[in-house]
Formats: C-alpha cells, sequence, structure tokens
C-alpha cells in the first residue's frame, strides 16, 4: 500500500483539481493519496487551500487511520522502531511525518496554516503535531457536546426469551411512569438533549405509549432497540417526530417461525411507512448462524443499515456469550458477512468492537479504512457519559457492559457527580489491554483499539 501505483503525473492531477468539476476532484484526492509517496507536496498543498480539504480528508482517513481519533489521546513513540502487531500501519505513520517534515524544510506554503489545517482537521494526529512541531501555537476551540444523551431502562420485561442477552437475568419489573418523569424533568434541567429507552423490550413497558408521549412533551426524541414482535399500531405518540430510530433486533424465534416473522415483517414495514429511521441489529451467538436467513428479511422489508455484533457477557455473565479466546474462531464469520454485505450494498458497522487482528491481513486493511469498524466503542465520548444508563431500580451505570459499579439517582444528583464516577470506571478499563500482544501493538499505542467491549475487562 506504501507505494501504489502512480496512474497520474502531477500535472494531470493539478488539471484535475483545477477543473472545478467535483467528479475529476474526487479522483484527483483520491490518487494523490493513494500514491502519498509520490505526491506527498500536492496533499500538503492541497490539505490547507479549501479546494479539495474535504476530498483529502475523507481518503487520507481512510488510508492513514492514525489520523482518526480514538478513545483517547495517542501515545507517542520515542524508542519504538517497529511493533509486532500493525507495524506497516506504523510505517506509514512514519512516512507521513517524514514527508510533513520535508514539506515544511522545504518552506512550501505557509507552515503555520499548513499545521493549523492539520491540527483541526486530523484530530488523530494533535499530539504528535504539538510535539514535533511545538513552536507553532496549535489548539482547536473544546466542543462542548457534554450531557447529550441519556439512556433509561423502563422495563426488565420481554416477550422473547434470547439466551444470549445481556438483560436476560435483568429482574422482570418496569419503571412507574412517576421515576420516568422524574427522570425527565431532571434531565430537561441539566441539559440532556436525547432521552433514549432500553430494556428488555421497550415496547412492552406496560404504559409506552405514554412513555413515548411524556418523552416528546419534555421536548426530547428517543431512540431504541426493539424486536418488533409487538404490535405498536395503536400507540399514537409512536412516530417518527418522538422517534428518531429504532434498532431492529432480528431474533432467532423470528428466523425460526414463520407466523412470528410474518408478524415481524409487517410491524417493519409499519414503522418504515411511518417515516421512522430503522437499522438492523443482529447479536451472533454461535458460528453456525444463517446469514442468509437476515439478508433475506433485510431483502424484504428494504433497509439497508445493518449492525452486528458477537454476544457480550452480562454484569453477572450468565448471558450465553462469546468467550475471549473464542473471538478468533468468529473472524472468518465475520468476514463472510462483510463480503456478502458488501456485495448487497448493505451499510455495515461493528456495534461492539472486534478485534482487527484477528483478521487475515486483507481484511485488515479493509476494516482499518473504514470507521464503522474502528474496535473503539462511544462510551468514552461526552466525558465518558454517552451511553450512561439508569435502571428501573434507579441505579446508574456507565453503560449496559459496565454494569458492577453503581451510583444511585435522586432529583437532586448532579452532572458532575455522574461524569466522574463513569470516568473513574471507564477509563482505566479501555485503558487495560485486552490481549498479552495488545502492548506491542500500533493501533493500542494510537488508542485505536480497546480489543473489546469493556464488559469483558474487570477493573484493573
Ligand atoms: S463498553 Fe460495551 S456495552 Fe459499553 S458502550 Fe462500549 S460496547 Fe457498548
Ligand atoms: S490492540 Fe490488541 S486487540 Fe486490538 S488489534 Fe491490537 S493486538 Fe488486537
Amino acid at each position: 500500500m506504501i507505494y501504489c501505483k502512480v496512474d497520474f503525473d502531477s500535472e494531470q492531477i493539478i488539471e484535475l483539481v483545477e477543473s472545478g468539476d467535483p467528479h475529476f476532484r474526487k479522483i484527483a484526492s483520491k490518487a494523490i493519496v493513494d500514491a502519498f509517496h509520490a505526491y506527498s507536496s500536492l496533499f500538503f498543498n492541497y490539505i490547507s487551500s479549501d479546494q479539495i480539504t474535504a476530498d483529502l480528508a475523507k481518503f487520507a482517513n481512510q488510508r492513514f487511520i492514525f489520523l482518526v481519533a480514538g478513545f483517547e489521546e495517542a501515545s507517542l513513540f520515542p524508542d519504538k522502531e517497529r511493533y509486532s502487531c500493525f507495524s506497516e500501519l506504523f510505517v506509514e505513520y512514519s512516512l507521513f511525518f517524514i514527508k510533513l517534515k520535508e514539506y515544511i524544510n522545504q518552506g512550501g506554503t505557509d507552515g503555520h496554516r499548513l499545521l493549523k489545517t492539520l491540527y483541526a482537521t486530523f484530530p488523530g494526529i494533535r499530539p504528535d503535531l504539538r510535539s514535533y512541531y511545538p513552536s507553532y501555537p496549535l489548539s482547536v476551540e473544546p466542543r462542548n457536546d457534554s450531557k447529550s444523551q441519556l439512556m433509561v431502562f423502563i422495563t426488565g420485561n420481554c416477550n422473547l426469551d434470547c439466551p444470549y442477552c445481556f438483560s436476560n437475568t435483568l429482574e422482570r419489573k418496569e419503571m412507574s411512569l412517576a421515576d420516568f418523569e422524574t427522570i425527565l424533568r431532571w434531565a430537561r434541567k441539566n441539559g440532556i438533549k436525547r432521552v433514549t429507552l432500553c430494556g428488555g423490550e421497550p415496547t412492552l413497558h406496560t404504559q409506552f405509549n405514554k412513555i413515548l408521549s411524556l418523552t416528546g412533551s419534555y421536548g426530547f426524541t428517543t431512540y431504541f432497540a426493539s424486536n418488533l414482535t409487538t404490535d405498536c399500531s395503536s400507540f399514537d405518540a409512536f412516530n417518527h417526530k418522538i422517534i428518531d430510530l429504532i434498532y431492529i433486533h432480528i431474533t432467532k424465534p423470528v428466523l425460526i417461525k414463520p407466523l412470528l416473522r410474518e408478524r415481524f415483517i409487517s410491524h417493519v414495514l409499519y414503522a418504515k411507512q411511518l417515516g421512522i429511521k430503522l437499522a438492523y441489529r443482529v447479536n451472533i451467538p454461535d458460528v453456525s448462524i444463517g446469514i442468509d436467513d437476515w439478508l433475506d428479511i433485510m431483502g424484504e422489508t428494504g433497509i439497508t443499515a445493518l449492525n452486528i455484533a458477537l454476544t457480550f457477557p452480562s454484569g453477572d455473565k450468565k448471558n450465553q456469550y462469546v468467550k475471549v479466546d473464542d473471538f478468533a474462531r468468529y473472524a472468518g464469520l465475520v468476514s463472510s458477512i462483510i463480503e456478502k454485505g458488501y456485495r448487497k450494498g448493505l451499510q455495515l458497522l461493528f456495534a461492539k468492537p472486534i478485534p482487527l487482528c484477528l483478521f487475515d491481513k486483507e481484511m485488515q486493511r479493509r476494516l482499518a479504512s473504514n470507521t464503522n469498524f474502528l474496535p473503539v466503542c462511544g462510551t468514552h465520548h461526552r466525558n465518558f457519559t454517552h451511553n450512561v444508563c439508569i435502571y428501573p431500580d434507579l441505579s446508574i451505570r456507565p453503560c449496559l457492559g459496565v454494569t458492577g459499579s453503581v451510583i444511585r439517582f435522586d432529583e437532586y444528583i448532579s452532572w458532575q457527580t455522574i461524569e466522574d464516577f463513569c470516568t473513574d470506571v471507564i477509563r482505566p478499563l479501555l485503558r487495560k489491554p485486552l490481549f498479552d500482544a495488545c502492548t506491542d501493538c500500533f493501533l493500542y499505542d494510537r488508542k485505536l483499539c480497546q480489543g473489546s467491549c469493556l464488559s469483558y475487562k474487570k477493573k484493573p
């Protein structure tokens, strides 16, 4: 990949860029990034010129994964010469900075402007730029995006009994409407933007319509995961104004019971007809799972987004889940899902981190060029509160996979207390290596792989 074939000469690339045609500019941007060793000067010229910045950034993020932000600031490499794992990405990293140094030393374009653009566009290399170029003032406005989302477990009840579900052993009781409204009132006072619903099967809350309408009346929208085997057509609040998105679980009973499958399809089509955004989610409990059955359902309902995950352990580890030692056995299955999915034009995403080191080199390269497959979950976002949840018993946990530590919700708790709690629990787990090999892995040092869902990791 480092010395990719050069299809155009520099004059032709410049002509394509100067043409102003968006299609030609894309071709030029891709050619520059693909043959970066030859066109690094063009890359650095154009990245801060505004002409093709967005296209170049897109292709560069795909090729140089280290440009992308991980779960925290990347480590620098003062003593490293090579890595055992993902060493070729380390070589590309080194090439990128050698070329940048050459370019700046040759006095090409305004050095400060270039560094500022790189700093703003590629959060993954901010620590490197600050360290290599200490005399240039580099900073970005901190994003004030905390407090955006709160997940509420409204019920532990479910009509199915999937042995792999993380809520499988959750107490079968539901949150009272009074408690739910207290949470909404608190959430509004604390500047939360979206309240998401979780279960069990959320649509089975005995007052689900009221839950939705209350959510809307407090000015929130919501999303939730559902098996959609229940009929929501009588709920007037089941609509796209309140529901941003439903992740529809394709469950085994739906695949093996024709009548249930029929009902499920009709519920999916009903939600689709209401204009609610829909994506499928499949939990992979064993290697014998039949991919074609899901693909048939996706084709029949015309929904192309598919999130996949290996089943992960619940807090008490009593559900059926894929053990870390078994991960490697699933690499072939996951690769074939990706192959088939791409052939059918699906938008695929890993809903839980799956280590890229399990795959063959070719697949590693493909996965590493797509942030949908980055082995990092969103739990570090928003000061580690991105997936914070409140259970029916009003206990607060950092996310649905990290349930061992708890604080209690009441209407006087401050958001800062919740942030501090989540940070203390999540940060050490993110930093903990999953395998011994991680400590000699480029992705680990760049904070681009957390190994697995944190439910596998115990407190260090
Ligand atoms: S740690 Fe696991 S359950 Fe928690 S947000 Fe990440 S992937 Fe999801
Ligand atoms: S950090 Fe560890 S789990 Fe992730 S790819 Fe590297 S070796 Fe594999």
